[in-house]
C-alpha cells in the first residue's frame, strides 16, 4: 500500500467544496444549492504525478470554532485529523465573507491552496482580481476555478502536488491588538509546556487563540489541567476588563478588518456589500476615494493641530496664571539665598514652565483616541500606504509609524510585528522622525511666539515634515541596506465605530498621567541639574561695570526709562555670568557646529539637553530665561532673541535630531546591535542639520 496524502476541501456552506471534490475525483456526490447538504465527510482518492491523494470533501463550515451543531463534523475533522493540505473553496465572487474563514485556517499553520471557485461568474461580472496579490497576502498559491465545468482542475491538483513537496507553509499572521496578543502567548506557551511533544508553536498558537475565541473543545479535553482552565480564565476576564468587547469579538473584527483591506487592494469592483459592514463599505468608498481620500487627510489634520494650538492656549493661561501665583507666592516667602534660587529659578520655571503644555497634549490625545477609536486612522495609514507604494515601498512600516505619534518607544517595539528582518530594520530606523508628544511643547512654544495667528498651521506644517522624513528616510534607507525582500502587507480597515467615552477618556486620562510623571519626574530632575550648570561656578570674576551702572542708575529719578534701562543692564549681567556657568561654557564650546544654522548658545545647551528627553528642551529655556523673565515673560525673552528664520530651523533640528535616550536604548535592543543605535543618531543629526541649515537659508531669503 503506497500511503496517501489527505487533502481537505474546506469552505463555507454553498462554496462548491462538493462540486470541486466531483471534478476533482470523478464522483458524483450530491450537490444543492443550498447549505448543508454535506453532513458527513466524503472521501475518495485518486494518483496525480504518481502521488496517491486522499481528498475529503469537508461539510461547510463558516468558522473554525463557532459552536454550531452542524458545523462541528467539518471543525472536529480540522482539530483531529490535520489533513496535509487544505484546499480552502472560497467563492469568489463573495469574498468578504468567505475569506473569513481564511483567515482562520491560517492559523492552522496547515499547508494551504486558496481556490477562488465560482470564477465564471466572476468574469461575468466583470470584477478583477489581483490573485498575485492574494497569494502573497494570504501566505498561499491562489488557483481559479469552475467547478461546474471542470475548468482549472488540472491547475488544482498539478498545484496540490507541488504544496506537498513544497516546505511547511509561510507564516502569515494576523495583527492582533496587543493585549490579545500578550493573551495569546500566555495561552500558547502554556499549552506547549503541557505537550511539548505533539505541539509545533503554530499549533498551539492556533489552538490558544481558538480557546480565545470561544471554542471550548479544547479546553474540555484538558479538563485535568486545573492551571490551563484557571490561565484561561484569568485571561478572559482580563481582557473583559481592558476592552468594552470579549475576545471573540476582538479577534473577528481584526479578521474582518484583514479581510477588508486586502481587498480593497486586490479587488478593483466592489459587487459584493456584505450587509453587515455595508455602511463600513459606503464610507470607505468615501474616505479612501483616489482623488479627495489623501487631501482630506491633510485638511482633517490641519484642524487637529489649529485645535489642539488653539483650544489648547485657554486652560493653558489657567495653569500659567496658577504657576505664577505659586511663583510669586515662594518668591516673596522663602528667605533670599540659594535655596530660594534653586526652587523659583529652577524648579518652579522648569516643571513651571512644562507643565502649562498640559492642555494642548490632552487634546492631542483626544483627537487621536477619536481618529482611532472611529477607525479613521487605519483609513490614515492605508491612504498613505499608497503613497509609500508610489516610493517603492510597502506599507509595512507604517504601523510603527502612527505608534510614534505617541512616544517612539512603543513605535519601535511595534516593529516586531514585521517578520522580514530588513523591513523591520528600516521600521526601526524611521520609527524616531515620527513627532513624539514630547516635542509638542517646543513647537507650541516657538509658534505661538514666533508666528502668532499662523501658528496651528505652523505645527501642522512641522508634523507634516516629520511624516516626509520618515518616508524620504525610507527610500533613503531601502537603497542603503543591503539584501532584498520585503513582507506581503495588508493594512488592516476595521469597521467604523463611534468612539465609547469611556475609551476617549481613557485615553486622555493615561495621556495627562504620563505628562505629569515626566514632569515631576525627569523635568524636575533636568530643572534642577540645569539650574545648578548655569548657577555654577561661583568663584568666577564678573565685569564690575553693571553693577556700578546699576547703583548709579538707581540713584536717578523714577521714569520708564529708568526702568528700562535697569531692566536692560541687569539681563546683560545675567547674561554674562550664563555665559561663565558651565552649562554656557560647555554650550559655546560646541555651538560653533550650530553656527551655520544660527543657533546661540542658548539653543545648544536646550539641544544637548533634550537628548535626556525632549520635553527638557522646553525646560531648558525656561531656566535660562527665568532670571532674565522680569515683567514680559520668557516668551518674550525667547521671541527677543532670534529672527523668525531661526526659529522655525531649530524647530526642525528638534523635530529630528537625535532620538532621546530611552528611544536610542530600545533601538540597540530591537535591533540586536548599538551599531544601529548609533546610526540613528549620527544618521538622525545629520538629517537634522541639513534641513534646519535649508530652512534657515531659505527663510533669510524671504525675511
Ligand atoms: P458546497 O455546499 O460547498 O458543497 O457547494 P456545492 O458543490 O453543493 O455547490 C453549491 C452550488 O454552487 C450548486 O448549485 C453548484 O452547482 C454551484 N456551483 C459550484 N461550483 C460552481 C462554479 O464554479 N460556478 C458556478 N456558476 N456555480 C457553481
Ligand atoms: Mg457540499
Amino acid at each position: 500500500m503506497t500511503s496517501s496524502v489527505t487533502v481537505a476541501l474546506v469552505g463555507n456552506p454553498n462554496a462548491g467544496v462538493t462540486s470541486l471534490f466531483n471534478a476533482l475525483t470523478g464522483a458524483n456526490n450530491p450537490v444543492a444549492n443550498y447549505p448543508r447538504v454535506t453532513t458527513s465527510s466524503a472521501t475518495r482518492e485518486i494518483t496525480h504525478k504518481g502521488v496517491v491523494l486522499r481528498f475529503v470533501d469537508v461539510p461547510g463550515i463558516y468558522s473554525v470554532n463557532s459552536q454550531a451543531d452542524d458545523e462541528k463534523v467539518g471543525q472536529d475533522f480540522l482539530l483531529d485529523q490535520s489533513p496535509d493540505v487544505i484546499v480552502n473553496v472560497v467563492d469568489a465572487g463573495h469574498l468578504d465573507r468567505h475569506l473569513f474563514l481564511t483567515t482562520q485556517l491560517i492559523e492552522t499553520g496547515i499547508k494551504r491552496i486558496t481556490v477562488l471557485n465560482m470564477i465564471d461568474e466572476v468574469r461575468r461580472h466583470g470584477t478583477v482580481l489581483d490573485t498575485e496579490m492574494l497569494a502573497s497576502a494570504l501566505g498561499a498559491p491562489v488557483v481559479e476555478t469552475c467547478a461546474l465545468k471542470g475548468e482549472g482542475v488540472d491547475v488544482l491538483l498539478d498545484t496540490i502536488v507541488a504544496q506537498v513537496a513544497a516546505p511547511a507553509a509561510d507564516a502569515i499572521r494576523l495583527h492582533y491588538d496587543t493585549h490579545l496578543e500578550a493573551a495569546i502567548v500566555r495561552i500558547q506557551d502554556h499549552l506547549a509546556n503541557l505537550h511539548p511533544q505533539e505541539l509545533t508553536p503554530a499549533r498551539s498558537r492556533w489552538l490558544a487563540i481558538k480557546i480565545l475565541e470561544g471554542d471550548d473543545t479544547i479546553i474540555n479535553r484538558e479538563s485535568d489541567h486545573p492551571e490551563l482552565i484557571a490561565l484561561v480564565t484569568k485571561e478572559r476576564d482580563h481582557l473583559a476588563h481592558e476592552h468594552d468587547e470579549d475576545a471573540a469579538t476582538m479577534l473577528a473584527t481584526s479578521r474582518f478588518a484583514f479581510v477588508n483591506g486586502l481587498l480593497r487592494e486586490a479587488r478593483q469592483q466592489h459587487d459584493d456589500p456584505d450587509q453587515r459592514f455595508k455602511l463600513t463599505r459606503i464610507l470607505d468608498n468615501f474616505f479612501l476615494n483616489r482623488a479627495f481620500g489623501l487631501p482630506l487627510l491633510l485638511l482633517i489634520m490641519w484642524v487637529m493641530f489649529e485645535t489642539t494650538f488653539s483650544l489648547g492656549a485657554v486652560p493653558t493661561e489657567w495653569i500659567k496664571s496658577g504657576v505664577d501665583a505659586l511663583t510669586k507666592f515662594v518668591d516673596d516667602t522663602l528667605p533670599a539665598g540659594m535655596f530660594h534660587d534653586l526652587v523659583v529659578n529652577g524648579v518652579l520655571a522648569g516643571v513651571g514652565g512644562t507643565i502649562v503644555f498640559l492642555p494642548n497634549i490632552v487634546i492631542l490625545f483626544f483627537f487621536m483616541a477619536i481618529l482611532s477609536g472611529t477607525g479613521y486612522l487605519a483609513r490614515a495609514s492605508f491612504l498613505m500606504d499608497r503613497v509609500m507604494h508610489k516610493f517603492g515601498l510597502h506599507g509595512t512600516t507604517l504601523i510603527p509609524m502612527v505608534a510614534g505619534f505617541g512616544c517612539n518607544v512603543p513605535a519601535v517595539m511595534a516593529s516586531r510585528i514585521i517578520t522580514n528582518k530588513r523591513s523591520r530594520l528600516i521600521a526601526i530606523l524611521i520609527s524616531p522622525f515620527m513627532s513624539c508628544s514630547a516635542r509638542l511643547p517646543t513647537f507650541i512654544l516657538f509658534a505661538g511666539a514666533f508666528f502668532a495667528d499662523l501658528a496651528g498651521t505652523v505645527v501642522f506644517a512641522i508634523y507634516m515634515l516629520s511624516i516626509a522624513s520618515a518616508i524620504l528616510s525610507a527610500v533613503v534607507l531601502n537603497r542603503l541596506i543591503p539584501g532584498s525582500g520585503s513582507d506581503a502587507f495588508v493594512m488592516d480597515l476595521p469597521p467604523y465605530r463611534l468612539p465609547t467615552l469611556h475609551s476617549v477618556l481613557h485615553h486622555m486620562w493615561d495621556s495627562a498621567q504620563g505628562f505629569v510623571a515626566k514632569v515631576t519626574g525627569v523635568i524636575l530632575v533636568g530643572s534642577i541639574i540645569i539650574w545648578f550648570l548655569q548657577e555654577f561656578p561661583k568663584d568666577v570674576a564678573y565685569s564690575q561695570d553693571y553693577d556700578a551702572g546699576i547703583v548709579q542708575l538707581e540713584g536717578q529719578p523714577d521714569g520708564a526709562d529708568k526702568d528700562e534701562a535697569l531692566r536692560s543692564l541687569k539681563a546683560a549681567q545675567a547674561q554674562e555670568k550664563l555665559e561663565k556657568s558651565y552649562m554656557g561654557r560647555v554650550s559655546i564650546a560646541v555651538t560653533p557646529v550650530f553656527k551655520p544654522l544660527g543657533f546661540s548658545w542658548h539653543e545648544s545647551s536646550a539641544i544637548m539637553t533634550g537628548f535626556v528627553a525632549k520635553e527638557v528642551v522646553v525646560a531648558t529655556y525656561a531656566v535660562i530665561y527665568a532670571q532674565d523673565k522680569g515683567s514680559t515673560g520668557w516668551t518674550d525673552a525667547i521671541k527677543a532673541a532670534m529672527p523668525t528664520a531661526t526659529a522655525v530651523a531649530f524647530m526642525i533640528f528638534t523635530l529630528l535630531y537625535a532620538p532621546c535616550l530611552s528611544t536610542i536604548a530600545i533601538i540597540a535592543k530591537e535591533s540586536g546591535s548599538w551599531k544601529w543605535a548609533a546610526f540613528s543618531v549620527a544618521y538622525s543629526l545629520s538629517f537634522a542639520w541639513l534641513l534646519a541649515l535649508a530652512a534657515v537659508t531659505i527663510g533669510r531669503l524671504l525675511v
